[in-house]
């Protein structure tokens, strides 16, 4: 009976939450934060991950792990996606005119998107509006997204034919089979920070960053270690020539102001 109770509960507030939902982009509740990428060899930041965050008016911050499956079930991930893109896209191409070194961002796109009949269009027409070059864009998948691979195929061809980069989200935890790196027009993996939370420690999950580390090298992929905490994580990818890490060693996802105040010094770090 507890149970039952509290399952219905549960289900309560999700619809309460998907309720307020639908109003949260009219109600200007939603906001992007930044979180900076570095390359390791020359401590610059060369691109940053756009992150959604939405003010809930009586409930405070709610983290995007929560409604974004929620946006995704109610399909206002379609609305809500392109909001994310244009917000991110006009906001780099901001920084540019503001004399800050040109850097891409990259934007995650969920399943729901994927299916969205007219993303291309969508896409190429927020590049349009914001004016940013398209090799400013980066797209973030997931190997969840694999389950088609005709379709997937074919979406990620008309995605790079517009001059934007795909990137592989949470690279090794899909559960999913390599094979789709042979069909997809992949640029970058973003190891999981599942794996390099015990880097340190556990010899499974060493064996296993350098494994992708090798296979990247030789499938000319660029990578992103994600989740970086610990000054030790840093130096063993360092040595293990990892190109490019993003973690709150370096910063936090931050609102654009700060980051734009801070650029120098998470730089430096
Ligand atoms: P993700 O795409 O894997 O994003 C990385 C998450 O790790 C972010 O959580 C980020 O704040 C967090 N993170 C970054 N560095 C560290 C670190 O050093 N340590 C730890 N413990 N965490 C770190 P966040 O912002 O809460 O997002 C959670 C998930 O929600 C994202 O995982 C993504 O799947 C989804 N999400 C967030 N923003 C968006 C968005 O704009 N669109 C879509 N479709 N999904 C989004
Ligand atoms: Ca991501
Ligand atoms: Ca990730
Ligand atoms: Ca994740």
């Amino acid at each position: 009976l507890f149970y039952e109770s509290s399952m219905s509960s549960e289900i309560t507030e999700k619809l309460m939450l998907e309720n307020d939902l639908h109003h949260a982009l009219d109600n200007q509740e939603l906001f992007v934060e930044y979180q900076p990428q570095i390359n390791l060899q020359t401590g610059y930041i060369t691109s940053v991950e756009a992150l959604v965050r939405w003010r809930h008016p009586e409930k405070g911050l709610i983290s995007p792990g929560v409604f974004i499956p929620i946006a995704e079930e109610s399909g206002l991930i379609i609305p809500i996606g392109q909001w994310i893109l244009e917000t991110a896209c006009k906001q780099v191409k901001q920084w540019q005119r503001a004399g800050l070194p040109s850097i891409k961002v990259a934007v995650n796109l969920s399943l729901g998107q994927l299916f969205q009949y007219d993303l291309v269009r969508m896409i190429q027409d927020v590049l349009q509006r914001t004016e940013l070059e398209s090799q400013y864009l980066q797209l973030e998948i997931t190997e969840s997204m694999t389950i088609n691979i005709d379709h997937m195929t074919t979406m990620l061809h008309q995605l790079k034919d517009l001059g934007v980069t795909i990137a592989v989200d949470d690279f090794g935890t899909g559960y999913s089979s390599l094979s789709y790196l042979k069909d997809f027009p992949i640029d970058c993996l973003k190891i999981d920070r599942s794996f390099i939370h015990r880097i340190q420690t556990d010899s499974t999950d060493k064996a296993l960053v350098d494994m992708i580390l090798s296979m990247a090298k030789h499938l000319r992929l660029k990578v992103v270690a994600e989740g970086i905490e610990e000054v030790e994580q840093l130096s063993y990818l360092i040595a293990s020539h990892c190109e490019t890490v993003q973690g709150y060693l370096f910063s936090k996802p931050l609102l654009p102001i700060f980051l734009q105040e801070n650029y120098d010094s998470i730089q430096r770090n």
